[in-house]
């Protein structure tokens, strides 16, 4: 591929969901005000004629005004709808003992004839209402496993994008059981082995297995690391750990273009930010309208900045190029 190219994702759900969502007393109420805020986003991406990929749950499948202004945008070639899988309240509902100490569970604590019925119907719900069958998926709270793997490739999926390169998710409880640990999966795109999901398959079986397209995230160079100990010698394992990933959070904008500047070598590189940061309140990040305001301004800055070198594609088209290249 001669070209550089952009991915936008964005993990299109309801209001605050880093508010547990199972209680004591039941399911809560999600709402899904940030559907008004998303047209906003996109107008940016196409100023950069950017192609955003929203990746969309349950909730945001049939959130007013977002899906008659994301069937437009779909039908003039300016966007991807993949989905966005939250299996505690996709149909069926299934509920798990509840444990006080736990949090929104991850899709592998299912029974998995449950999951499969969770992963069909938010599949055909999106066709439904989108008119396209969707082939890109990121899991909720960026879970995934090999059957689950294998699930999304039986449902005609061609690409995923759940795995955070670097990252051992095991402090993050679901209900009862802990995240998965990503901390030496590859860091660019590849074909899944099925069984071991860190591995890259075969050339002969590539063309039935799913492409992992895994989000820009990089560690702090050593160069940098060693600057920023000797600002704060104290806090030398915190530095060790940092990790730079291309999702705003109001006060990262030089990191971002420093990661933007030290992957220029790279193929793609991959943006994440949920629909509900889009919104003032909408996420314990983005909390009033200056922050938006802010996070928007942040966003043009970047953007601009990679307009400059990189290409607009989606999670999909990116598979198709991809697969044609490493089949030629
Ligand atoms: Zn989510």
């Amino acid at each position: 591929m001669k070209s550089k190219y952009f991915i936008i994702t964005i993990d299109t759900e309801g209001d605050n969901i880093w508010k547990r969502v199972i209680t004591s007393s039941g399911m809560r109420e999600i709402q899904t005000e940030n559907a008004k805020f998303v047209s906003r986003f996109q107008r940016l991406c196409e100023k950069y004629y950017f192609k955003p990929t929203y990746l969309v749950n349950y909730e945001m499948a049939s959130a007013e005004p977002f899906v008659s202004q994301a069937k437009e945008w779909l039908r003039d070639g300016k966007c991807e709808i993949g989905m966005h899988m939250h299996a505690w309240n996709t149909p069926p509902v299934y509920h798990l003992p509840f444990n006080r100490k736990g949090h929104n569970p991850f899709a592998g604590e299912y029974p998995r004839r449950i999951l499969w019925k969770k992963l069909s119907t938010m599949t055909e719900m999106l066709e439904d209402t989108f008119g396209e069958r969707p082939t890109s998926h990121r899991g909720g709270r960026w879970y995934i496993d090999p059957w689950y793997i294998h699930a999304l490739l039986k449902l005609g999926y061609r690409v995923d994008c759940s795995v955070t390169p670097g990252i051992n998710w095991n402090k993050a409880i679901g209900n009862t059981m802990y995240g998965p640990d990503y901390s030496n999966f590859p860091r660019e795109a590849y074909f899944m082995d099925r069984k071991k999901l860190d591995k890259a398959v075969k050339q002969s079986n590539m063309a039935n297995s799913i492409l992992q397209i895994p989000p820009t995230i990089m560690n702090t160079a050593l160069s940098d690391r060693l600057q920023k100990a000797l600002e704060n010698p104290f806090d030398i394992k915190a530095i060790a750990r940092e990790k730079i990933w291309l999702r705003p959070n109001g006060k990262n904008l030089k990191e971002m273009l420093y990661l933007v500047e030290k992957t220029r070598d790279r193929n793609y590189i991959e943006f994440m930010l949920h629909s509900s940061e889009l919104m003032p309140g909408g996420s314990p990040v983005f909390v009033t309208e200056q922050a938006i305001e802010k996070l928007y301004s942040d966003m043009d800055i970047l953007f601009s900045e990679i307009g400059k070198v990189r290409t607009g594609i989606t999670l999909s088209e990116y598979t198709s190029l991809f697969k044609k290249e490493k089949l030629k």
